[in-house]
């Protein structure tokens, strides 16, 4: 991985040819960097999972805005400094298909900071917008 992290805590940097970090065993240009740079949508509701996960680790707001639903989408996010998202593990999908309207992706992600380990147990929901596009909605913690 090269990523760098400007001390602002905006945008890092990605080079195309590292690792995906949605954890897909994918290169990034492979992976979720045409959806980052809008040339492709996610064609169900855990490839937009994945690809929030990664913007989350490289702190791309726009997309995380953008990908949004705009009845649940903040005023604006907050990146912790020094935060790393380290591990996606999806481990549950209901509906979420090419073919559905509506979708919920459960999954596992871990997170760093500093020597502090810990994670996020989530079931989230999404739903398609007006242009078809998958979007998260909310999201339920679970233990
Ligand atoms: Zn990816």
């Amino acid at each position: 991985m090269s990523i760098l992290i400007d001390s602002n805590n905006t945008e890092k940097t990605i080079t195309p040819d590292v690792d995906c970090p949605c954890g897909s065993d994918s290169k990034y240009s492979d992976c979720c960097l045409p959806f980052h740079k809008y040339e492709k949508f996610p064609a169900t509701a855990e490839q937009l999972m994945k690809s929030r996960f990664s913007a989350f680790e490289l702190h791309f707001n726009d997309y995380l805005m953008r990908t949004w639903d705009e009845t649940t989408r903040p005023g604006n996010i907050e990146f912790t400094p020094g935060l790393h998202w380290t591990k996606l593990v999806i481990n549950g999908r209901k509906k979420g298909r090419k073919k559905d309207r509506e979708g919920w992706v459960t999954f596992v992600a871990y997170y760093q900071v500093g020597a502090e380990e810990g994670f996020l147990h989530e079931k989230s929901f999404f739903r398609r917008n007006e242009n078809e596009h998958w979007q998260y909605v909310d999201g339920e913690i679970k233990p």
